[in-house]
């Protein structure tokens, strides 16, 4: 399936294809365990030598199919689910960087990323270079280190908006032999697949708009099969070296392309246990089933939400990918041709307290820890999401402290636009 239908058809149908007299809508296998009929069938379970589900903890069929769909979505060989965006890109990094490693990354990244990986990641003895984005191949490639294993960026970075050079970060990840990671979450592939511009692995927190109506938090990697780990074997002993925990079995011999996701699932899913829970994937479906319909929606409301505060004199500034003149407008037309995402930022005059004034006053926009949602909603990151950055840190992140993140909806764009001017007057 994955091969032959568009997009469109793809979020409706991929992942879940019933044969004769089965459900034709995606059942919820709300179960822990599986049942075979000889105690060997099982073993050779165990020993990845088949197969088949015994566990929820490391496979459920619902899970599966929607990872399916998304892979197809991506273009990716396999992905995986995880109970949230902070476990994918956790599993992302730990699943090729061991304690002593090093990766490289980009500053321009979601606050909660930036924590895991400035903080805890680092407590486990794996440590982060961060660089910026818009610096030249020469300087980002000074960060590398013989013990760099991958490199780093979000497509559009939330709540920045800055707009990643796919292409630029593939070949500078590239020429020092590991692969890029890329976190797709706001353009999601409906209007950008980072493998089509070398990106390796691709992880999303489909929390957003994904799941589209702020039900399940949940996330999921997906790999290209693209990266030849056995061509850079000694920097990624985890996937060319056996594991000793399924009796000797090596990863890329094993599973070819599927080396990386099938490493993710038997080895990091089987120990750390950061599932999606089936009813979470379920409710996914139903978003990713109305995901090319809603992208389009966003996008167009967002770009008239912009144009409006643009010509508004209490505006100081608007930042929004899909605004000519934008800073990454040019970068946007590359990668996203057919539209961004829905959320904006701006700063009004009057900085943080006049933003905060504002947000207290909206009506329609809710004030709420989410972004990327059907419903309009909006949130200051300086006092929410980033407040454990540094002034300096969060300038370094693109978040300027009067920086008011607004996710534009679904809704008519006239009634959100009508909410803004209330507040801004109020
Ligand atoms: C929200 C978000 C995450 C974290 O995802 P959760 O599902 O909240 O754990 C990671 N990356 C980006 C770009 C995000 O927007």
């Amino acid at each position: 399936m994955a091969k032959q239908f568009k997009p469109e058809t793809l979020c409706v149908q991929a992942g879940w294809s019933p044969k004769k007299g089965e459900p034709r809508v995606l059942p919820i296998y709300q179960s822990t365990t599986f049942k075979y009929d000889t105690s060997e069938q099982m073993a050779r379970l165990f020993d990845l030598e088949d197969s088949g589900y015994f566990y929820t903890r490391l496979q459920n069929p619902t899970n599966d199919a929607v990872a399916a769909k998304i892979a197809a979505l991506e273009g990716g060989v396999g992905a995986m689910l995880t109970s949230s965006g902070q476990a994918a890109n956790f599993y992302a990094v730990f699943n090729i960087c061991q304690a002593g490693d090093h990766f490289v990354c980009s500053s321009a990244i979601y606050g909660g990323t930036f924590n895991l990986f400035n903080v805890t990641m680092k407590k486990l003895g794996i440590d982060v270079t961060f660089v910026n984005p818009d610096d030249p191949e020469e300087e980002i490639a000074k960060a590398f280190r013989p013990n760099t294993k991958a490199l780093f960026g979000e497509t559009i970075s939330n709540p920045a908006l800055e707009v990643l050079d796919i292409e630029k970060f593939a070949r500078i990840a590239h020429s020092h032999g590991v692969p890029l990671i890329v976190d797709n979450t706001f353009p999601t592939p409906i209007n950008c697949r980072p493998f089509e511009w070398g990106a390796d692995i691709v992880v999303h927190s489909t929390t957003k708009y994904m799941d589209g109506h702020a039900t399940s938090v949940g996330g999921a990697i997906v790999d290209s099969g693209n990266f030849d780990w056995d061509a850079h074997a000694e920097k990624f002993p985890g996937l060319c070296t056996p594991d000793e925990s399924y009796h000797g079995l090596t990863y890329t011999k094993a599973f070819g392309k599927m080396a990386y996701i099938t490493k993710a699932t038997a080895q990091l899913m089987r120990d750390l246990g950061s599932i999606q829970s089936p009813m979470n994937a379920f409710l996914l479906n139903l978003g990713l089933e109305t995901l090319h319909l809603r992208m389009p929606q966003h996008c167009k409301n967002a770009k008239k939400v912009a144009e409006y505060l643009q010509k508004n004199d209490k505006v100081a500034w608007v930042n929004y990918c899909g605004l000519p003149g934008n800073k990454y407008y040019e970068l946007a037309q590359k990668y996203m041709p057919n539209g961004s995402c829905g959320v904006i930022s701006f700063g009004l005059k009057g900085g943080r307290e006049v933003a905060i004034r504002f947000m207290d006053h909206l009506k329609l926009a809710a004030i709420v820890t989410h972004v990327a949602d059907a419903r309009t909603c909006v949130l200051h990151p300086a006092s929410h999401t980033h407040r454990q950055l540094t002034d300096e840190q969060l300038i370094e992140a693109g978040v300027r402290p009067d920086l008011i993140r607004f996710s534009v909806g679904i809704e008519n764009a006239e009634d959100i636009i009508a909410d803004i001017e209330q507040a801004l007057n109020a």
